[in-house]
């Protein structure tokens, strides 16, 4: 995500003596996963049949910001979506199919949805009972299902979708925002169970086709490969695939008027729209530059993670911010306002790598997605001659207030994932990781980041034990996370970080640095 007016640009100067680190980090224990019980209770009487212990899911995956987010007991593995908007009435209509493992013996299991009226709930075709309790739908299917069992659930629900405010007011809302020519599906981290049941926590990652029946007229993008469009009866349903499993804030549908560009590159399609709300201009020429940006980035980073490319802008004063939406970011008309905005391009599209191929593993790791596209964008700049990375250091070093100094980008609060500590800060820590190890390490440090964690999760203190692998200078690969080898000195004539390269654990504090 960005936001307009970007933080740190607008602080007051005052930062004369400061650490940059994560220190406090609150590690995650990679791969840990909700509580639940998958011990089957002793049977007294010896049976050759395999007994079970069928309890209900938890209602959130264990996110220590978000507790309720996401649900256990289950690992969801694709979601159909079909759903009807009518722009006229605000209606939409859902008919919702998720194929899913069963995680331990399940007694019941909960989706996340936020308003709407669920009509019918079928698990394995057969009819389900349901209950709501606030975002929580739960559902009880008419028998157990046991631990390593694939199902399907179906859902069939409409209503008039109204954005999500977060309990934490400063992350804004999110969700299905009705507009005048249709409707926008965005928000981080609430989007996802404001339009379509689901298990909403980037932890379950899942495929998606999205299938979307608007009125004729209209075009209704989402993401991955557009599969095609059929009109008939004055609706056009816009058939979509995102093959690539995909964190469920990620998915987004944006229904309206546009100006279409389709191409090819690399061998994947591009679909780029832009909102016919503004003058073609600016907006347009800055998201014509994704492929080019792609590639720069790609060069960097390793492969471009996904099936497909492109960008969406709309026109929105509610949704002050461009967001990551795999394989096709989404940004508000007010980021080109001034002329051709590159730098936005390039930090939704270096999500692609950092945010979106790997996501957060809890959002408290959200500095891996944001300090690594606000990194990604001073590369850029540099590439394209708008300064160096050490300028744009140097000015976000300066300009960076105090809070910024004392909130660890890898320790932000909830209320705080989007402050200037998670994208400044973490850019900032990225750059003394690089000066610390030299360009060849830290480069490699980058491209076996993206590589080793494609499609997955991952945690901060993942990111530390990789770095720590890494030894300064080194023309060779980075070692394994996890191997024995230690790091050894900064030996390329750059004074190293206090810490870097002791043979502390990573659950030290291994970017606490001097003051520059
Ligand atoms: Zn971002």
């Amino acid at each position: 995500m960005q936001s307009r007016g970007n933080l740190w640009r607008a602080a007051a100067a005052d930062a004369a003596i400061a650490a940059i680190g994560l220190a406090g980090c609150s590690a995650a224990k990679p791969g840990a996963a909700p509580p639940v019980s998958t011990t089957a209770s002793p049977s007294p009487i010896p049976t050759a049949q395999p007994s079970h212990d069928f309890r209900p899911g938890t209602d959130g995956v264990g996110d220590p910001y978000f507790p309720t987010y996401g649900n256990g007991g289950y690992d969801a593995e694709s979601y159909a979506i079909k759903v009807k908007y009518d722009p006229a009435s605000d209606i939409l209509s859902g008919d919702v199919t998720m194929t899913a493992t069963a995680t331990q013996d399940l007694s019941r299991f909960n989706f996340d949805l936020s308003g709407l009226t669920v009509r019918t709930v079928t698990v394995d075709e057969t009819a389900a009972t349901t209950t709501r309790s606030g975002r929580e739908l739960i559902v009880t299917p008419s028998h157990g299902l046991a631990s390593g069992a694939k199902f399907v659930t179906r859902v069939v629900y409409d209503g008039k979708p109204k954005p999500i405010l977060n309990k934490y007011q400063e992350l804004g809302q999110g969700g299905l925002f009705a507009t005048s020519d249709g409707a926008i599906v965005l928000g981080e981290p609430d989007s996802a169970a404001g339009w379509f049941p689901v298990n909403d926590h980037p932890l379950d990652k899942a495929v998606y086709t999205i299938a979307a029946t608007v009125p004729a007229g209209l075009t209704a993008v989402s993401n991955g490969v557009l599969g095609g469009s059929k009109t008939d009866g004055g609706w056009t349903t816009w058939t979509w695939s995102e093959g690539v499993p995909m964190a469920s804030y990620l998915s987004t549908l944006v229904i309206g008027k546009f100006r279409v560009t389709t191409g090819t590159h690399n061998g994947k399609p591009v679909y780029s729209a832009v909102t016919t709300k503004v003058a073609q201009g600016a907006a347009d020429t800055s998201i014509g530059h994704t492929v080019k940006i792609a590639d720069f980035l790609e060069s960097l980073f390793g492969p471009y993670p996904f099936d497909a490319y492109g960008g969406v802008v709309i026109a929105d004063e509610r949704i002050p911010f461009a967001l990551e939406t795999q394989s096709r970011p989404v940004y508000e008309a007010g980021f080109f306002s001034r002329g051709v905005d590159d730098s936005v391009v390039a930090h939704e599209l270096a999500h692609q790598w950092f945010g979106d191929s790997i996501a957060v593993h809890y959002w408290q790791d959200i500095w891996l997605n944001e300090g690594f596209a606000t990194y990604a964008e001073w590369l850029w700049d540099a590439h394209n001659h708008q300064g160096t990375v050490q300028q744009a250091f140097d000015m976000a070093y300066a300009r960076s207030a105090p809070a910024v100094w004392r909130t660890p980008p890898g320790k932000p609060g909830p209320a705080h994932l989007f402050d200037a500590t998670v994208y400044n800060r973490g850019a900032m820590t990225l750059h003394m990781l690089r000066k610390a190890v030299g360009d060849t390490a830290f480069f490699t440090i980058l491209k076996q980041w993206a590589t080793q964690k494609a499609g997955g999760n991952a945690a901060t203190a993942e990111f530390i034990a990789l770095a720590e692998q890494c030894r300064a200078s080194s023309s060779t690969p980075c070692s394994t996370p996890g191997s024995t080898a230690r790091p050894s000195p900064s030996a390329d004539g750059v004074s190293g970080p206090k810490q870097f390269g002791s043979t502390r654990t990573a659950r030290v504090h291994p970017f606490v640095l001097a003051p520059h």
